[in-house]
């Protein structure tokens, strides 16, 4: 089906979050379970908790474009989690492996930002307040997350460098 309007773009680019939330919602358990600081595990506990009513939010944000709420494959998040798993699968240090896997966190983390950014942008423009609401929350706790990863990242990387 053509994307013939900001609409379409909207309502496409939704599903591809939608499915990245999904993925996330799978991926995380395995982070948490290799993190060895306390700390740092907690923080993708949370996360994880956060990401099922992300998913939730998204489907929510379906409602104003009269359209199925219904998942399209992102392939960036595939990406970034296989090289997530990758890494995972590494011999480390396990104060080494927290430092690698806040990494991994973070370009996930970014990712997501960037994809609400957009959009949030498209909602506004398109009138679509409810969405833009429930689209923003989503971010807000993204960047959230980003900055626990960084101040954790301090201790975290101090004890990989000793
Ligand atoms: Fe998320
Ligand atoms: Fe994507
Ligand atoms: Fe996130």
């Amino acid at each position: 089906m053509p994307l013939q309007t900001l609409a379409d773009a909207f309502h496409d680019e939704l599903r591809d979050v939608l499915s990245a939330e999904k993925q996330l919602v799978k991926a995380l358990p395995k982070i948490a379970k290799a993190a060895s600081s306390v700390d740092l595990r907690a923080a993708f506990e949370k996360h994880l908790a956060e990401t099922k009513t992300q998913v939730e939010r998204v489907e929510q944000a379906f409602e104003e474009t009269g359209k199925a709420a219904r998942a399209k494959t992102c392939e960036a998040m595939e990406g970034l989690l296989a090289e997530a798993a990758s890494m995972m699968e590494e011999e480390a240090d396990p104060e080494v492996m927290d430092a690698i896997l806040i990494g991994c966190a973070q370009k996930v983390e970014h990712y997501e930002i960037a994809t609400y950014g957009t959009l949030c942008t498209w909602a506004k423009q398109l009138g679509y307040t409810r969405a833009y609401k429930l689209l923003k929350a989503n971010m807000a706790e993204e960047v959230a997350t980003d900055e626990a990863l960084t101040g954790l990242s301090e201790t975290v990387n101090a004890e990989a460098n000793s």
